[in-house]
């Protein structure tokens, strides 16, 4: 028999709005579909803030030109809804940020999911109340909500580092961030444009605004291996073609290292007698595009230095070939790192931008930037560029930004700030001990690569756990600290022998968290591959949800096998 509830001890409650089985931050791939998972498939009343005003998040906030997926559109998408995926037509290979974007909203209505979102609302903490078994919620409007689960689905890179730039502010032309691109148009035509970062996201923005800027002067501190996207458009015979293969290609993402529907190649480095058959190899991978060739060339270039080094100069070689001017390609070539020591970019038609008369490709590694100036830019050297605007595409917090830019409290007020800066660390990359009935969808050590994969993986273990325990009467579920630390130390056991550890550190790569000043590199990803982690998986929901522990609190707020909170009237502010 459910009563109404008591209200909640709360010293500091300012608003009462309602109570919620679930409260899911963010409303991207993760939290849509943890949305549908909670609210459609078990019945459970949800809510989900988000700080944007749409869905969308990544995908929402880094509306820069040239922004598009990394990843092959027919497996960048809600795999869950197959009869959508069945109908949806991508137009390219990779497809542009407003398609995406549009391909979230569609799922979004399809689901009628908009009804559980409140946009605008940023969740600023959460805090465990554990007499009473459930999370307070609270968000920058100064609401607080109440619920059994919390779940983060704040996304991997959502929290931009601060440019560390001196003088930025003075800056008297425009400034523009990556990833808080503005939604009015920007025009490059006739400006000189600086953009300062060579990651992902400068890679894909310079060579549009190459187009059209009068001068634009791209700042390298590091030399990336950009890919080859071979971007085409899709026509319909290939699209129908994949439409009606959503359980293969799901199938396959589920087996493949970074959760791409791609064979991984078997050839190592040894098979290969002479560096003609090793090129033919390599050649082979470059021409298919994009990250077949991290996975399609040696299947051991991560771990065997050999492999590593002829890869190395093979992409030297594709540089020099693309770049006419031999000094600008010289700079280009990176020296300091192997290939997967950093996430490498896709690019469409980077290094050929640089064969233009009006692109300076300028060296910053010996030589920093020391500060922006009301008229452009000082390196440490003296020069001064004079510019008209300046893109800052110089990366995010990865994986922990997200979760510590709220403030969690779980069991005895431990923060997850103090928490996960001392150690990047999780269990099965959705759990951490001491944080009940809180579940991160994309938290450090999850599976890395093709996003969309790994969430829709996460938010079904979620699903299962939370049915499990209203399956045998529990109420708390919460990561056993031995479970975390096996699972952590098989997350650096695999990462350890590779060259993202070895090099990753020096050239400040992000899926270490090494970009981020003053942190601990640790890896934050799962690297053993997706086959791997969906067995994993399996062991533990096989065994009774292994390496969680279950519990009732003293006293409990609601009950799960009762109907939603909301159904039963009790919104009470
Ligand atoms: P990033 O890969 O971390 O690159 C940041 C860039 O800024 C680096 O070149 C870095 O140089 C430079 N930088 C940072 N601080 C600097 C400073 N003080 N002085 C000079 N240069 C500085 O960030 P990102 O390009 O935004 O990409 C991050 C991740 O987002 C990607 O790896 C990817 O996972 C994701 N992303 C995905 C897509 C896609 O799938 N389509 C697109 C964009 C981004 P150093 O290398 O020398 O540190």
């Amino acid at each position: 028999m459910l009563t109404t509830p008591a209200p909640l001890p709360s010293a500091q409650r300012r608003t009462r709005v309602t109570d919620y089985d679930a409260v899911i931050a963010g409303a991207a791939f993760a939290g849509l579909r943890v949305l549908y998972e909670l609210r459609d498939r078990l019945g459970l009343s949800v809510k989900a803030f988000e700080a944007g005003s749409d869905v969308g998040g990544t995908w929402y906030w880094n509306r820069y030109p040239g922004a598009r997926t990394d990843t092959e559109s027919w497996a960048y998408c809600m795999f869950f809804d197959k009869e959508f995926y069945e109908q949806w037509e991508w137009s390219e290979r990779y497809p542009p940020q407003p398609e995406v974007l549009a391909h979230l909203k569609r799922v979004a209505e399809r689901h009628d999911l908009y009804k559980n979102i409140e946009f605008n609302t940023r969740v600023e903490a959460a805090t465990w109340d554990e007499a009473n078994g459930i999370w307070t919620i609270t968000t920058d409007h100064g609401v607080e909500v109440t619920a059994r689960y919390f779940i983060a689905a704040t996304g991997l890179l959502s929290i931009p580092l601060e440019p560390p730039f001196p003088g930025l502010s003075s800056f008297k032309g425009e400034c523009y961030l990556t990833a808080r691109w503005p939604h009015h148009a920007v025009t490059f035509e006739g400006k000189r444009v600086a953009v300062i970062g060579t990651g992902a996201s400068g890679v894909q923005i310079a060579p549009v605004i190459a187009h059209t800027a009068e001068r634009l002067f791209l700042f390298q501190r590091t030399a990336n291996y950009v890919l080859p996207a071979r971007n085409v458009p899709l026509d319909e015979e290939w699209r129908k073609e994949l439409m009606h293969k959503r359980d293969e290609i799901y199938a396959m993402s589920c087996k493949q290292l970074w959760g791409f529907p791609m064979e991984d190649s078997t050839t190592r480095f040894a098979d290969c007698e002479t560096d003609e058959e090793r090129r033919f190899v390599l050649d082979r991978a470059w021409e298919a595009g994009g990250f077949r060739f991290l996975f399609q060339g040696f299947v051991d270039m991560w771990v065997d230095e050999e492999a590593a080094r002829f890869t190395q100069e093979f992409v030297h070689d594709k540089i020099r070939k693309l770049v006419k001017d031999p000094e600008t390609a010289e700079l280009l070539c990176p020296r300091d790192h192997r290939l997967g020591a950093k996430r490498p970019p896709l690019g469409h038609h980077y290094y050929e931008m640089f064969n233009r008369e009006n692109v300076t490709l300028v060296d910053i590694k010996a030589n920093a930037i020391e500060a922006i100036t009301p008229g452009g830019l000082r390196l440490a050297g003296g020069e001064e560029y004079e510019l008209d605007m300046i893109v800052l595409a110089t990366g995010f917090d990865g994986m922990v930004g997200p979760l510590i830019s709220m403030d969690v409290r779980g069991c005895e007020g431990e923060t997850l700030r103090d928490r996960l800066t001392a150690a990047a660390d999780t269990y099965l990359g959705i759990a951490i001990d001491g944080f009940p009935n809180m579940f991160t969808m994309t938290g450090p050590k999850c599976p890395g690569g093709n996003i969309p994969t790994t969430v829709d993986i996460i938010a079904d273990l979620v699903g299962k756990a939370i049915t499990h325990m209203s399956g045998h009467g529990y109420d708390v579920i919460e990561a056993q600290p031995e479970a975390l630390q096996q699972y952590v130390a098989q997350c650096r056991r695999m990462v350890e022998p590779a060259v993202l550890w070895k090099d990753g550190v020096n050239v400040r790569s992000w899926l270490i968290g090494a970009n981020v000043p003053g942190r601990q590199p640790a890896p934050l990803f799962w690297f053993g591959g997706m086959e791997l982690y969906t067995g994993l998986i399996r062991q533990v929901i096989d065994h009774g949800f292994e390496g969680f522990a279950f519990r009732s609190p003293a006293k409990v707020y609601g009950r799960l096998d009762g109907p939603p909170l909301e159904a039963r009237g009790n919104v009470v502010g």
